[in-house]
């Protein structure tokens, strides 16, 4: 019935890393690495992560007819990434600038190109991908009008039958309409986009994340889930809020753990694991990426997941 665990609307990027010891401050200049050129993008890593661990994946995003375009649909079609929904052309493929220091943090530049070309009627002329898919997970790297038809044709179904559960991570950080917050199942934020969302609200402020859970719940979303580094994650539903603790591992490189958790969450979802249950293991991804270097390079198969 359905041909896709998950399906990926989202972004993709050429990722373009230098290792400093120190990254800049304003005005600043520091010297730094070698360039290295990944393919990523929240959108291109939460497919390859959900790929990489078996899930059927399939993409919907839009790339330039450039080098960079290429590299992005060949690691896709590596991870075993259905591309049948990337479309190609239209502007540069889009390209984000980062650097990381040696405890692992990164700061990060992104240059839409092509991912602010990926319109709601590219949505709408893929319908029967969205028809597809158990879940479709969104991020916010693609113009927001984009994301809402994505929500809006899900929570309408196809032919009487329900569209896909709707997974989304609001990075970055924008205003969410509530129709889109209100479809979210879960909405995964990390604690910087969590305090942004919060920015009118006491609990935003605080520095408990069961309040930030709390009160993003009372929002409208059906489920939220923030992310909390290596303090693992908290989920909230209707009844209850839940820490996951992390596993213990060295932090080498942080890049793309957001998009690992989530993917391997969204793929759990499609295959019916209920939520704290899909977050265990998402967990168990995201600390297994955090140990390697890279973003799309870091991430685990389900083998790699299981041995941790
Ligand atoms: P983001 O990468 O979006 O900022 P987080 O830093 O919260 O999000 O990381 C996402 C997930 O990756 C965490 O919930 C956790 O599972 C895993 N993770 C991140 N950092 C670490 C770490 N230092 N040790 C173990 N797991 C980590």
């Amino acid at each position: 019935m359905h041909d896709y665990d998950l399906l990926v609307v989202g972004s993709a990027n050429a990722d373009l890393v230098i290792g400093v010891d120190r990254r800049p401050g304003a005005g600043e200049t520091v010297l730094g690495s070698d360039l290295a050129v990944h393919p990523g993008g929240k959108g291109a890593n939460q497919a390859v992560a959900a790929a990489r661990l078996g899930a059927r994946t399939a993409l919907l995003a839009r790339v330039g007819d450039d080098d960079y375009g290429r590299l992005l649909l060949d690691s896709q079609r590596t991870a075993g990434v259905d591309t049948a929904g990337v479309l190609v052309g239209g502007a540069p493929t889009g390209v984000a600038l980062i650097t990381v220091d040696p405890s692992g943090d990164n700061s990060i530049v992104v240059s839409q190109g092509a991912n602010a070309r990926l319109t709601p009627g590219d949505v709408r002329a893929a319908a029967s991908l969205l028809a597809a898919a158990r879940v479709v997970s969104l991020q916010l790297e693609i113009p927001l009008e984009t994301v809402a038809e994505v929500v809006r044709a899900a929570d309408a179904g196809f032919g009487g039958r329900p569209g896909p559960r709707v997974v989304l991570n609001p990075s970055p950080t924008a205003p969410l309409p509530a129709d889109v917050l209100a479809v979210c199942d879960p909405l995964v934020v990390n604690e910087h986009e969590a305090r942004f969302l919060l920015s009118d609200d006491p609990a935003g402020s605080s520095d408990d994340p069961e309040e930030w859970a709390d009160a993003l719940r009372s929002r409208g979303p059906r489920s939220v889930v923030v992310t909390l580094g290596g303090e693992g994650a908290l989920v909230a539903d209707r009844d209850r809020t839940v820490l996951v603790p992390s596993l213990a591992v060295k932090a080498v490189d942080t890049t793309g753990a957001g998009d690992a958790f989530t993917g391997a969450l969204a793929w759990r979802l499609g295959v019916g694991d209920d939520l704290p249950t899909a977050v265990r293991f998402a967990v168990r991804v995201g600390a297994a990426a955090v140990t390697r270097p890279g973003a799309q390079a870091s991430f685990p198969t389900a083998e790699e997941v299981a041995a941790l």
